[in-house]
């Protein structure tokens, strides 16, 4: 807490104190108000502007500092200025003093609550601007809710001021009305709890609903409006219909066939999708063989004066066919008409919200479903270079297909695909080119992390060319030639091959999606809500279709709310969950991250702490000749609460899993600590860095007081 708001709150607290201290508590009781009434009349008959102004000051310090006695307070209003006066004047105190109340435990508590509850408080910051001034107004017009707590809890949400304001204002009017109203037959009252009658009080409690009733109304009428213009079948010959067999769409059909729903399958392609063919298995399975490359050739290193490798190209690609033959079952049509799947090998196009239409090879079926599940995937995004198409291109759906090694390669694109692959390559024997426009390569992880990277690659020579933009690309005397821009400067670079890797894009055409209006997001994936519902609420999306994630376990994570929510929706959805989502980057070194980096906690105005431990101290990674890499953790100031993790190193991705489960189930760096981690291995570093932390927060002065207690111990 700086200086300023310190004194603040020390004053807050000071006022409030003095409050309970001299018990002024005893003036706003409807005794005292009864006692005094006569005198108040008097003065207010004698100085009508001054009492005015008393009252709504006392008014606005009772709300402002969230004291007890606005009630008797708005029944005196009434008391003493009538209803009509008397209701303006409570109005606009109650309402400034709310506000302030709201402002102060903003100023005050919002930062701590936000350092402590971060992610979670972007999700219900997201809520409140969607939803928060309806639900305020619902909660004003009630009067049972205590409106201090209502103020205090609103203040440390991201809720416009000015919307807290309003919304107070025409929320609480009813209520005032009837308090002020009430003063005016001061003497009648004999209890507060009187004032509210159990009829008054299911009238407010109605009163309070019709926000709800009404938005229900509103979705109602929504909803018939996008269906408005399509017949909906009587019956349905399915509850779900799924499209697209990759990572998504396979876990999606399991699920609904584990809970024996009725579900049809569509693949256009090739089961398994990307994952499967032409993504993460193939990309891993010849990280493998460049690894043993470079082990290869680091084996001096490990006391084998020499060992060479006779390599071959094509043999290395025929593995990662064979290995994709291996894992292909798991994703098979057999496999999963086993369990209870309708597979369907055909194109599918929506029709109307419950029909799917199905090309194969016999011609078109109508499906009729209950639910449809779009997991359609994406593909590489190829820019708009002018000569691309003339000159040639690799993409990671086709450089799978390359059986002769590219003596040159240029790689275009820094993100995680094009580092996997420029790495491999390099490693298989190509000159490796890797331009990026952005200043490093994996901007989007930590800096270190991306330097990490950088330095490796151009140690294993790679020409890493950052800043650099592709502008065209040409065949100049039988040679191909990439130019780039740099700094206002042309560059040349001749190649053999090219492969693009600059990101992916959603797959949203050519299946229906413009004919029923589903619109799509500004990075052109289908929009969906937190339950991955369209604007249909029976058509749902998961996987790299919908995003924001492009990653296999991203995929599987939502293809369960999809299925869930599609299947049994009418009784409860989900909504997702993305508080712990981890990724890795598949380099040398590999690069894992779960939760905030330390640019994107600092770019959210986020505090946090950093403990960093360096892998280059690691008795495991010593012995293993891979001393190198760092686990970074950032927590909450003070407190050991996880906000985000970065492992550079060897088998990054596999050390991460331990502070995903963390994560995910709120466990901090003290029960880390405590944990019996295996020597000697790597996991041992994440206990390592946790140990840097507590060194960080070690008690110093008890740490003192026991250095004094065994010296005394000693005599
Ligand atoms: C080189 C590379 C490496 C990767 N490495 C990793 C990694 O290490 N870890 C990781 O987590 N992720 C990785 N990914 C990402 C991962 O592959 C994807 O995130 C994942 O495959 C997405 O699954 P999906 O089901 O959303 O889409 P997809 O796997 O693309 O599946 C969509 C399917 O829908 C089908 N389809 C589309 N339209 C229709 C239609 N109209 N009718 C019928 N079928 C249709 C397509 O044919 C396709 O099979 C990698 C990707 C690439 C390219």
């Amino acid at each position: 807490m700086n200086r300023f708001r310190l004194s603040l709150f020390v004053a807050l607290a000071v006022l409030i104190g003095a409050f309970f201290a001299f018990d002024l508590q005893r003036f706003f009781t409807l005794d005292t108000l009864n006692a005094q009434q006569a005198a108040i009349e008097a003065y207010r008959g004698a100085h009508p502007a001054m009492a005015a102004a008393i009252y709504a000051v006392i008014y606005v310090a009772v709300t402002g500092l969230s004291l007890p006695g606005a009630a008797v307070l708005t029944l005196a209003g009434g008391a003493i200025f009538g209803l009509f006066w008397g209701t303006v004047i409570v109005s606009f105190a109650s309402t400034i003093g709310a506000t302030l109340a709201f402002l102060a435990a903003r100023f005050l508590f919002r930062d701590a609550v936000k350092a402590r509850f971060g992610d979670r408080l972007q999700a219900i910051d997201a809520g409140v601007a969607r939803d928060g001034a309806f639900y305020l107004f619902t909660l004003r017009l009630v009067p049972v809710f205590p409106f201090f707590v209502i103020n205090l809890v609103l203040g440390l949400t991201a809720m416009p001021a000015r919307t807290f304001y309003w919304v107070s204002q025409v929320g609480m009017l009813a209520g005032t009305i009837v308090y002020v109203n009430a003063g005016t037959q001061l003497a009648k009252i004999e209890s507060l709890s009187g004032i509210l009658s159990p009829g008054l009080l299911i009238s407010f409690a109605l009163l309070g609903l019709f926000p709800l009733l009404a938005r229900w109304l509103v979705d109602a009428i929504k909803a018939r409006k996008v269906y408005g213009r399509w017949e909906r079948p009587r019956r349905f010959d399915r509850n779900l219909v799924v499209i697209g067999a990759g990572s998504a769409g396979l876990v999606t059909a399991y699920i609904a066939a584990a809970v024996k729903a009725k579900v049809t399958l569509i693949e256009k392609h090739r089961m398994g999708g990307d994952c499967l063919n032409t993504g993460c298995v193939p990309s891993k399975a010849l990280i493998r063989t460049a690894k043993l490359l470079s082990h290869i050739r680091r084996a001096p290193e490990f006391g084998v004066r020499q060992a060479q490798a006779k390599f071959h190209f094509a043999d290395a690609m025929e593995r990662v066919q064979r290995v994709i033959r291996t894992v292909a079952p798991h994703d098979s049509v057999e496999r999963y008409t086993q369990l209870g799947v309708e597979v369907i090998e055909g194109e599918a196009k929506i029709v109307s919200p419950w029909s799917v239409e199905v090309k194969t090879s016999e011609g078109i079926q109508t499906l009729s479903t209950r639910s449809i599940v779009i997991a359609a995937g994406a593909r590489p995004f190829v820019p708009p270079i002018p000569g691309l198409e003339e000159v040639g291109y690799l993409t990671s759906d086709t450089v799978w297909d390359l059986r002769a090694l590219p003596k040159r390669l240029v790689v275009l694109g820094g993100g995680p695909i094009g580092c996997e692959l420029a790495q491999v390559f390099v490693r298989l024997g190509s000159h490796v080119t890797q331009f990026e426009m952005l200043p490093r390569l994996l901007i989007n992880e930590d800096q270190e992390a991306s330097e990490a990277v950088m330095g490796r690659f151009r140690e294993e020579g790679i020409d890493v060319r950052v800043e650099h933009r592709a502008k065209r690309v040409m065949v100049e005397a039988g040679e191909k030639i990439l130019i780039a821009e740099h700094q206002g400067a042309e560059v040349r670079i001749p190649f053999d091959e090219l492969l693009i890797a600059v990101g992916r894009i959603a797959n949203t055409e050519g299946y229906g999606l413009d004919d029923l209006g589903i619109p799509t997001t500004k990075s052109r994936t289908i929009e969906t809500n937190g339950f991955l519902q369209t604007i249909y609420p029976n058509i749902y999306a998961c996987g790299d279709v919908a995003g924001p994630f492009q990653f296999t376990h991203t995929a599987a994570h939502q293809a369960w709310y999809a299925a869930v929510n599609a299947l049994f929706g009418t009784l409860r959805k989900y909504r997702a969950d993305y508080s712990a989502i981890p990724w890795a980057t598949f380099t040398d070194p590999e690069v894992a991250r779960v939760g905030l980096n330390e640019q994107e906690a600092r770019g959210r105005g986020i505090p946090y702490e950093v403990a960093r431990y360096d892998i280059d101290d690691l008795d495991r990674a010593i012995a293993d000749g891979e001393a190198h890499g760092f686990v970074k953790v950032l927590t909450v100031p003070g407190k050991d609460r996880i906000l985000g993790v970065t492992i550079v190193g060897e088998h990054a991705g596999d050390l991460i899993a331990e502070f995903v489960l963390a994560m995910k189930h709120g466990i901090g760096l003290n029960k880390v600590l405590g944990t019996i981690h295996i020597y000697p291995t790597l996991a041992e570093a994440n206990k390592y860095a946790a140990g840097v932390w507590k060194r960080a927060h070690a008690p110093e002065k008890l740490l003192g007081w026991v250095e004094r207690f065994h010296a005394w111990r000693r005599g």
